[in-house]
């Protein structure tokens, strides 16, 4: 379903609820509004509108109030459902979630519970047609609150989102499949391009002397050629890997991961004369350890590759907000930055911004992208060009007593700020 649709559905949502307690209130107060005729009409007005969009509107609009009984139910639910609007009006449970698939209905259940404990709630769910056919269905659950803030009803409006999530199903399996052959072409070309290396490799060491310069330079050419191919096929592979395999959801020590990073990095952070200022402590976050290592192996490796030639590099890891859910985490450099005109691509696969001289691949933010994706998180990107750049990762966080110990050396003390 387009963001649009979504928001179009939440606003009406909205509105729905609106209107319900408008009409509700209106109800238990109209010797009041019979004395203030303008708000009266104003609320008629309302209230007609009302009824007109719950009739009119191509969703099921269903309102149960805190003891379980139907107090409303839109004409649409029939269309939905293939059951007339009255079964569900007269059944003294909730006829709906019956309508529920089997597998499903635990989801539907707990997506009630969490209404009526006064949460917004979006649930996805497949439903039986009384045709037999089943439905993808979406309901958004509102909770209606009186006006002592006590909860009386919960506003269902389910709508039929089969087409987009059979969409969503081609275009992931799609992508599967494309994901598979790249990953599969990748694999076979891996063969010959080690012979062509070993081959050019035999004859440069075996007929050397009896070379010309023209030839011997050719076989330089088909090396490195081989070589780049080579390490080309290799980020294919780890690209396209990422998709193919699981990643784990579990509780993984950010400090421990860090730690063991700026360890593999050490000889780079020497050569380099690079200060790294690790600032406070990062928290347990759920994801897998290997995965997060990638990514952060990846952002403090490209902070010291695209270091300015006139300073040493310096690189700040922190905090910068975290909630009981979510934690941001900023790397910091004040290397070369990137080109303004290239921020909005520079996640995507084998996008580079800086000129051929410094190696890579074009592949390491996009690994970082995909894996940061798959663990639910975000990564951004700031950047002043000659200033430096700053890395944003927003990851979920775990709670505290489900960390999962490795046992690491601790952070080298040149790799430290503090
Ligand atoms: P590469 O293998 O080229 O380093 P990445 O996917 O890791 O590939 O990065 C893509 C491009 O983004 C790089 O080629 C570089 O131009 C730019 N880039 C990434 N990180 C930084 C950084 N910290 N500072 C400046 N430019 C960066």
């Amino acid at each position: 379903m387009s963001l649009n649709t979504l928001l179009i559905t939440a606003l009406v949502v909205a509105l729905l609820a609106l209107l319900w307690r408008i009409r509700e209130q209106r109800r238990s107060t109209s010797h009041f509004l019979d004395l203030t005729g303008e708000l009266g009409h104003k609320l008629e007005d309302l209230a007609e509108r009302y009824d007109i969009l719950t009739t009119n509107l191509a969703a099921s609009v269903i309102i149960r109030n805190v003891d379980g009984v139907t107090t409303f139910c839109s004409p649409y639910t029939e269309v939905l459902t293939g059951h007339p609007v009255g079964e569900f009006i007269e059944d003294a449970g909730d006829f709906f979630e019956s309508l529920v698939v089997e597998n499903d209905r635990k989801r539907f259940q707990r997506a009630k519970l969490v209404s009526g404990l006064g949460e917004d709630i979006v649930v996805r769910y497949q439903l039986l047609h009384r045709s037999g056919i089943v439905l993808w269905v979406e309901t958004h659950l509102v909770p209606i609150c009186d006006s002592d803030g006590r909860i009386e009803s919960v506003l269902a409006v389910s709508m039929d989102v089969t087409a987009s999530v059979r969409y969503q199903q081609r275009i992931e399996e799609q992508n599967r499949d494309l994901n598979d052959f790249t990953y599969m072409v990748s694999h076979d070309l891996k063969a010959p391009i080690f012979t062509i290396k070993g081959m050019a490799s035999a004859i440069r060491e075996d007929l050397n002397e009896s070379l010309d310069q023209e030839s011997r330079e050719s076989l330089e050419y088909i090396i490195e050629a081989a070589n780049r191919l080579e390490a080309l096929v290799k980020s294919v592979i780890e690209y396209s890997s990422l998709s193919a395999k699981e990643i784990n959801d579990e509780s993984v020590s950010l400090e421990l991961v860090l730690d063991e990073v700026l360890n593999d990095l050490s000889g780079a952070v020497k050569q380099k004369e690079a200060k790294i200022g690790r600032i406070g402590k990062l928290p347990a976050v759920r994801g897998e350890h290997l995965r997060l290592y990638q990514v952060f192996s990846n952002l403090v490796g490209n902070a010291l590759k695209y270091c300015a030639n006139e300073r040493s590099p310096e690189i700040s890891i922190y905090t910068a907000q975290e909630n009981d859910e979510l934690v941001a985490i900023v790397i910091q450099d004040n290397g070369i930055g990137i080109p303004n005109a290239k921020l909005k691509d520079i996640f995507r696969p084998y996008q580079r911004a800086h000129s051929r001289d410094i190696e890579g691949s074009g592949i390491g933010l996009a690994c970082v992208k995909k894996i940061v994706d798959r663990i639910h998180g975000t990564v951004t990107v700031k950047s002043e060009e000659g200033q430096g750049s700053e890395f944003t990762i927003t990851l979920r966080k775990s709670s505290p007593n489900t960390v999962r110990v490795l046992s690491f050396p601790p952070s080298s003390s040149e790799a430290s700020l503090e």
